[in-house]
């Protein structure tokens, strides 16, 4: 475990909704990774730029034990958005970057691993604040390492083990996360 794990996010307001969901094997994950980038398609394709309803971005926290299928998870929803090469785990980068078209237009997601992260300092000389204000989905892996920097994000994605499967739990915490869980 990183010496930083007591860190802890941003304290997080009451949950607008939240789902649970049992993934028994690998192919659950990957199918919940499916359905939550259909519907970030949706969300996006609903949102309308005349009634000033831009998406402007969407910010998902993956919690959970190393090997509790964070990754597995974010690799689904890249491949369900149309992202056909190599979807590398962002130990030592932090962050691997990602250009897509999907069906409801051209999106950045943005894929974090926050594991190695240790000086809050490093969040603004890297330049990391400007990914979260770009209309792009950003994708959090250990988030708890960002401490406070993260702020309140739209989606977190709490996986366990639970026996041979995981088990998720997700909580919205805005309008844009919970119209999204509803359609997962
Ligand atoms: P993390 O990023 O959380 O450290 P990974 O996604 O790298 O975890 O690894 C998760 C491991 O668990 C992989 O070996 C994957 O095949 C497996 N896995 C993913 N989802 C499930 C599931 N629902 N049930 C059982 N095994 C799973
Ligand atoms: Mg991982």
């Amino acid at each position: 475990m990183p010496a930083a794990q007591a860190r802890s996010t941003h304290p997080l307001p009451a949950a607008r909704l939240e789902r649970r969901f049992e993934l028994p094997d690998e192919a659950a994950t990957l199918a919940f990774g499916k359905r939550f980038a259909r519907a970030l398609d949706a969300v996006r394709a609903l949102s309308n730029p005349a009634n000033n309803e831009r998406f402007t971005g969407l910010q998902v926290q993956l919690t959970g034990d190393l090997g509790a299928g964070k990754t597995t998870l974010v690799r689904a929803t890249l491949r369900a958005l149309g992202h056909e090469g190599r979807v590398r785990s962002p130990t030592y980068t932090l962050v691997e970057p990602y250009s897509l078209e999907t069906s409801s237009g051209p999106l950045d997601v943005y894929h974090f691993d926050l594991y190695r992260f240790a000086d809050p300092a490093e969040w603004a000389d890297a330049g990391f604040r400007e990914y979260f204000d770009r209309g792009a989905v950003c994708l959090v892996e250990w988030p708890q390492q960002a401490g406070e920097l993260l702020g309140v994000p739209d989606l977190v994605f709490a996986l366990d083990i639970e026996g041979e499967g995981r088990v998720l739990i997700a909580r919205a915490y805005s309008e844009t996360g919970k119209t999204c869980l509803e359609r997962c």
